[in-house]
Formats: C-alpha cells, sequence, structure tokens
C-alpha cells in the first residue's frame, strides 16, 4: 500500500490552494480528483475584491470586472458604487487550471479521474480498490463530501443554486441582484456577466423552498424579465452552508465540505481558498494560527444574522429588501455593505 504525508480529496479552488502552499515543503502529497478534468464547476464565477487580491490579483484569468453591482426590485432600481473594480467574474475552468499550473512541477502528485469510495482510519479506497494510506486526510471534496460523511457530521443547513448559462448579451453588461420577496423569498437572483456568456441564476434552501416551486419561480421571473433562456444551458449544484468544525484529529475539512459557503451571497471560492491555505499551513507548523478562517468564521456569523432577519421577516421582507436597495445611496452604509458583502 502507497503512504503519503498528505491526502487531499477534491481538486476545487480548496484542493488546490492546499495543494499548493503544501507544495512548497517536503512532504509527499497526493491530489485526488474523480472528475476527469479539473476546473469545470457549477458557479456562477463571480469573485470578490477579498478574493481577487487573495489570489495576487490574477487579471489575465478574469473575465469581466466591474465597479457597481445593480440592485433591483420589480419598477426600482439602485446602485452599489465602490468607485473601484471590486467584483469580477471568472471561469471556473480557466481558474482550476491557472491553479493547477502553478503546482506543475513540484512535488505534488495529482491525479484525474480516481474517485474516492471508501474512508477509514489509515487509508482512502478508490473505485478501482486501490489503498493508499495517509498520516493526513484533507476533505477538499465540495458540498455531497465523503470525508464529512466518514467524519459522521450532520448536514442540514445546504442551499441547492441553479443557473442557466446563456450567451453573451449587450443587455447584460452590469451584475445584478434582484429581490422579490413571493419569488425569491430570503434569497436574490443574479444576473453575472462573464465576456462570452451570462449567468441567470438563483438559490433556495430546499427546507424552506421546495426545489420545484424554486425552479417554477425562476422561470416565471425569467418570463416576466424577458429574458429568453432557449438557447441556455441549465445547471445546479448543492451549496453546504453546514458549518461544523475543520479541524478533526489529522483529518481536515475545507471548502464546501465543511460548510464555509456563505447562506447569504452563495459565495464558497474565496472561502475555500482560504481555509485550504490555513490547513495546509496547520500541517506544516501545529502552532499555526488559522487567521483567515477565524475571519471567514466572522464574516459567516454576520451573514447569517442578515439572512435570519430576512428569514424571520414575513411580510416585511419586501420593505427590508427596499430599506437595503435604498440604504446604498447613504456612503456610510454603502461601505459597510462592500465591506461585509465583498
Ligand atoms: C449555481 C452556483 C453558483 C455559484 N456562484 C458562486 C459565485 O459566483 N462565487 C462564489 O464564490 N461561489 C459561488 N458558488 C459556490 C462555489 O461554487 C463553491 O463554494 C466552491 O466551488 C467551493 O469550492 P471547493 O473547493 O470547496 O469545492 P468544489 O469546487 O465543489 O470542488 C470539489 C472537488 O472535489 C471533487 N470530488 C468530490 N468528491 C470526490 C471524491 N469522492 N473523490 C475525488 N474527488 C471528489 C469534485 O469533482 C470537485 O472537483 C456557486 C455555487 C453554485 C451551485
Amino acid at each position: 500500500m502507497k503512504k503519503y504525508d498528505v491526502v487531499i480529496v477534491g481538486a476545487g479552488p480548496g484542493g488546490l490552494r492546499c495543494a499548493e502552499v503544501l507544495s512548497e515543503s517536503g512532504k509527499s502529497v497526493l491530489l485526488l480528483e474523480k472528475n476527469s478534468e479539473i476546473g469545470p464547476k457549477v458557479c456562477a464565477g463571480g469573485i470578490t475584491r477579498k478574493c481577487f487580491e487573495f489570489l495576487g490579483k490574477p487579471n489575465d484569468i478574469i473575465g469581466r470586472s466591474f465597479d457597481d453591482i445593480i440592485f433591483k426590485k420589480f419598477g426600482a432600481q439602485t446602485r452599489l458604487d465602490s468607485g473601484e473594480k471590486f467584483v469580477h467574474t471568472v471561469k471556473r475552468d480557466v481558474l482550476g487550471k491557472w491553479q493547477l499550473k502553478r503546482l506543475q512541477g513540484s512535488s505534488v502528485e495529482v491525479r484525474t479521474g480516481v474517485e474516492v469510495k471508501k474512508i477509514s482510519d489509515e487509508c482512502i479506497i478508490t473505485g478501482e480498490n486501490e489503498r493508499i494510506e495517509y498520516e493526513y486526510l484533507v476533505g477538499a471534496d465540495g458540498s455531497s463530501s465523503i470525508v464529512r460523511k466518514y467524519l459522521g457530521l450532520k448536514t442540514i443547513f445546504i442551499g441547492l443554486a441553479f443557473h442557466y448559462i446563456i450567451p453573451a448579451n449587450k443587455r447584460f453588461e452590469n451584475i445584478e441582484i434582484f429581490f422579490d420577496s413571493k419569488l425569491f423569498y430570503s434569497w436574490y437572483s443574479w444576473i453575472f456577466p462573464h465576456d462570452d456568456y451570462v449567468s441567470v441564476g438563483f438559490g433556495c434552501f430546499p427546507k424552506t423552498m421546495t426545489v420545484k416551486k424554486a425552479k417554477k419561480n425562476l422561470d416565471d421571473w425569467l418570463e416576466k424579465m424577458k429574458i429568453d433562456v432557449a438557447e441556455g444551458e441549465f445547471e445546479a449544484h448543492m451549496i453546504n452552508c453546514d458549518y461544523r468544525g475543520f479541524h478533526f484529529g489529522n483529518v481536515f475539512l475545507i471548502g464546501d465540505a465543511a460548510g464555509f459557503a456563505s447562506g447569504f451571497t452563495g459565495e464558497g471560492i474565496y472561502q475555500a481558498l482560504v481555509s485550504g491555505d490555513d490547513v495546509a499551513r496547520i500541517i506544516l507548523d501545529k502552532k499555526h494560527k488559522p487567521r483567515l478562517i477565524k475571519e471567514i468564521l466572522l464574516e459567516r456569523r454576520i451573514h447569517h444574522a442578515m439572512l435570519l432577519v430576512v428569514m424571520i421577516s414575513g411580510i416585511f421582507r419586501d420593505t427590508i429588501f427596499s430599506l437595503i436597495m435604498w440604504s446604498t445611496k447613504n456612503k456610510y452604509v454603502a461601505r459597510f455593505l462592500l465591506s461585509v458583502l465583498t
């Protein structure tokens, strides 16, 4: 049986970042990805200011950059303006390939098309029945994580997000967030333009709105907005927001596997990257203080408090959305929203 110091399950942004930090050490690292290609993932591909900075401002992989976000309701709209580019869109396959390239020439062994099927206290077993021993195991395997299941963690607070990928269209030149409490309850629909396509989508918590209803509401909204998705491709995926810890002896969880994604904004790429980074540093130095994980946990608490207020506000929800929209006209509120949301 082959043995590695660290086995990372899943080569999304979290697993790739974890591998990159470990690649600078002398440890033997195996990164396993079940898909044959690294990168593609159902995702709107929006990255915020802090994520862009964390990645080292890689302008060459960015599709579009925006200095404002338009908040809309039927019959009204406001603009959250930062005066500088603070939200960007990136194609997930481009981001994945860019991260993978940073591992080239390092000692990290990357294997694609290998699915981890079973886990025991000493080893993982692949779909090909290969047993691989580990000293440390990192679950970077997204919202249906097998590593999380092995740890016996419950997953209740989980969302489902779906979108249509439609051809680029001059009508969609801005990032748009659309509120409507009847159609989208506590969430919103989005329009995220990339250079050659647009992601138009919506997310829900299946515990509060059935998936069937959520899909129907999105389709009703698209019809009202006269957004033609006939040429579009429909995709859906879970987003795990149910954080229950990340460090379990010699086993770690990062990104969506840990439930780090925000239940309020659906953002999860940044959380995956920084949790992957901190976990790698803990593996290298037990005394490392996971400052970035602490920060995302604090931000997550603020997001979830905001989500709770919107969720329990019932008939006042539309008023709250209106307040959020109009308060962006105040520069102090706008600054607060920008710091908390991006
Ligand atoms: C519709 C939609 C829109 C979204 N839009 C945004 C957005 O605009 N901005 C944003 O920040 N976030 C967005 N998210 C969330 C974001 O996609 C995730 O939070 C992010 O991808 C999490 O990264 P990760 O590395 O933790 O996991 P993932 O990106 O899910 O990567 C996990 C990897 O593990 C692999 N894997 C899984 N199981 C196994 C196994 N058993 N063996 C081997 N490999 C395995 C998978 O194939 C995958 O490659 C969106 C999500 C959805 C569904």
